[in-house]
């Protein structure tokens, strides 16, 4: 899923935890990403490989991708508990490390329901996931799921601020 759209639930995470610093929830969302880009660098995971979109049949995958370890159920769920616990801590927050854990937590789940192949343990099988991208309706209504989200994050985000504004 778009960086963006993952980003928007940093946004509309900001008021369920207003001690989490905004950058903080932001990064979160980009937790599984930044780590793809350190792993494939380091050769242990790679993308898969795709035909050239098209609309008419979606997301035709040539070659599986593997990312057990930014992208893997188990991981995605270590990743969050290592954001959060820690966050927390650094917080004095309880709340805050939770908020940053679940949002560390959202992208997998994002990316689950947009994608067909996420990786549950550290083998490539079983992959799971929803794979809206796969056809080529599912691929209109995943653009459509993104840009709701990113209205949605930035709509939530304005009226938190404003609200904030008018109690001090
Ligand atoms: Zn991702």
């Amino acid at each position: 899923m778009d960086p963006l759209a993952h980003a928007s639930i940093g946004l509309m995470a900001r008021p369920a935890a207003p001690k989490a610093p905004l950058w903080a929830l932001l990064l979160a969302t980009q937790v599984p990403d930044l780590l793809f880009f350190g792993f494939e660098a380091l050769g242990l995971e790679h993308q898969a490989e795709t035909a050239p979109l098209d609309l008419s049949t979606g997301l035709v995958y040539l070659s599986p991708a593997h990312m057990p370890w930014s992208h893997g159920l188990v991981m995605a769920v270590a990743w969050s508990l290592l954001a959060g616990i820690p966050s927390g801590l650094i917080l004095c927050d309880r709340r805050a490390g939770g908020v940053i854990g679940l949002t560390v937590f959202s992208h997998w789940f994002l990316d689950f329901i947009v994608y067909p192949n996420m990786p549950v343990f550290f083998t490539d099988r079983p992959m799971i996931g929803a794979g809206l991208v796969t056809s080529g309706p599912g691929l209109i209504a995943g653009i459509l799921l993104e840009v709701i989200l990113i209205a949605g994050g930035l709509a939530a985000f304005i009226h938190y601020r404003k609200k904030q504004r008018s109690n001090q």
